[in-house]
């Protein structure tokens, strides 16, 4: 059983007041907070082990590379990667996404089509986007009225042309868990690539891309209590020995002449430039933490949390909550509005002009304002999935996250400040 005040002890973040009051951090999706153990393993490397990887004939640069490739290792176990040389270090979720977009983009023809959804980040649409540049195609599988990604029309809309689906693991705003095992058997019996944006599921329940048997899989550190500025791309070794490189520079070279080069092995193929060692340690090191907690307890927590939050939100009129309410096929996220939020309009999205809301009701960013007040992170916007916002008919929600530290009682705070802010708008 996993014990959230026990866990918030190792962060120190949660020492910290705001405005004289507990931190309660309820804007996981947008990045979780930093324990100890991840702090130190960076400041241990920057103080005995600093030097570059893979280039120097000396102890330190020696030790540096062992531990960056240890925790490759280490990464590539916790993701379920049978193989280390399948794990390309990158600076996040975007970066992976890009690099994947954009090299197997390279091989991709007029009329050839990438098969999305309605639910995914804008960094699962925009890097396919640039590949309209090229005559390619996208389309987006529609979800359904309950926020669960709608399979029939999924499947309707792969033609012999589709070469590519990408799909998210977990909605960064309805919570909605895909059934990737299930997509990939589907779009591997027409020989499609198969992607998956893990960022919002390697952090909260056990991932094993062999099992789901992704051609391609994304994550984030940030996201799972790691450091900003890394993430992984997994491939499949032969699918990414395959793949043309996507940054040129030093390690990524097998050979240079004045005329050509020629590509050193996967990963490093992939890893141009100088990496970032010290956070690929201190990623391995939250792997370990989060290991140490039990993927398992961690998703089981949230769900608790969440099961208490669809118990709660009834006292606070006008809410409504977006994403699936079966508790299976949903992950700690929490989108919601009080009262009537206007539909989805570009172009006022575009002028920046602040949108009206009806008396009664409140706006999402008056929302994040007001719980600030109290000390509460949440979070307002589009979530960076302006077509879900379209899809959903709203210009904006305001999100709620839960993670490892997040108690009920948090929780309980949430609600009577959102039940506050809205008495105190509504006079
Ligand atoms: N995909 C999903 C589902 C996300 O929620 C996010 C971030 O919120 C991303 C991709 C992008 O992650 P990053 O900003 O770490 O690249």
């Amino acid at each position: 059983m996993l014990d959230p005040l026990k866990v918030k002890k190792d962060f120190p973040i949660f020492k910290r007041k705001i405005e004289g009051k507990e931190i309660i951090y309820l804007d996981n999706a947008a990045t979780t907070q930093k324990p100890y153990v991840v702090i130190d393993a960076i400041k241990n490397y920057y103080e005995n082990f600093n030097s570059n990887v893979h280039r120097g004939i000396y102890k330190l640069s020696e030790e540096s590379t062992d531990l960056y490739e240890k925790s490759r290792k280490n990464i590539s176990e916790f993701i379920g990667a049978p193989d280390p040389r399948g794990l390309v270090f990158v600076r996040n979720t975007t970066e992976a996404l890009n690099l994947v977009a954009s090299s197997i983009g390279q091989g991709l023809k007029k009329d050839d089509e990438v098969l999305l959804t309605m639910m995914e980040h804008h960094s699962n649409i925009v890097p396919w986007q640039f590949l309209k540049a090229k005559g390619v195609k996208i389309k987006f599988a529609d979800i359904k009225d309950d926020g669960t990604l709608d399979v029939d029309d999924y499947v309707s809309k792969i033609t012999p042309m589709t070469k590519v689906a990408s799909v998210t693991h977990v909605s960064n705003v309805l919570g909605a868990i895909n059934d990737v095992k299930e997509l990939g058997k589907i779009v591997h019996e027409k020989d499609i690539t198969f992607i998956v944006d893990g960022a919002q599921s390697v952090p909260h329940m056990p991932v094993d891309v062999k099992d789901i048997d992704c051609d391609f899989f994304a994550f984030s550190g940030h996201k799972m209590v790691g450091p900003m500025g890394i993430g992984g791309l997994y491939g499949k070794p032969d699918l990414l020995e395959k793949l043309p490189p996507y940054m040129g520079g030093g390690d990524m070279i097998k050979s240079v002449t004045t005329e050509e080069s020629t590509w050193n092995e996967i990963p490093y193929k992939f890893e141009a430039g100088t990496q970032n060692v010290a956070d690929a340690v201190g990623l391995s090191a939250a792997a370990d933490y989060l290991r140490k907690l039990g993927m398992k307890d961690i998703r089981k927590h949230e769900t608790e949390l969440m099961l208490y939050a669809f118990q709660e939100e009834r006292y606070v009129e006008g809410l409504k909550s977006f994403g699936p309410r079966s508790l299976h096929l949903r992950a700690g996220v929490y989108s919601f509005n009080c009262g009537e939020v206007p539909a989805f309009d570009i172009e006022k999205e575009l002028s920046g002009e602040r949108i009206k809301i009806s008396k009664g009701s409140m706006h999402p960013h008056d929302i994040a304002s007001e719980m600030d007040k109290e000390g509460i992170a949440v979070r307002s916007g589009h979530h960076c999935a302006m077509p879900l916002m379209a899809r959903l008919d709203v210009q904006a929600t305001a999100r709620a996250s839960f993670y490892i530290y997040n108690t009920k009682e948090d929780i309980d705070k949430f609600f009577i400040e959102l039940n506050n802010s809205i008495t105190r708008f509504a006079h």
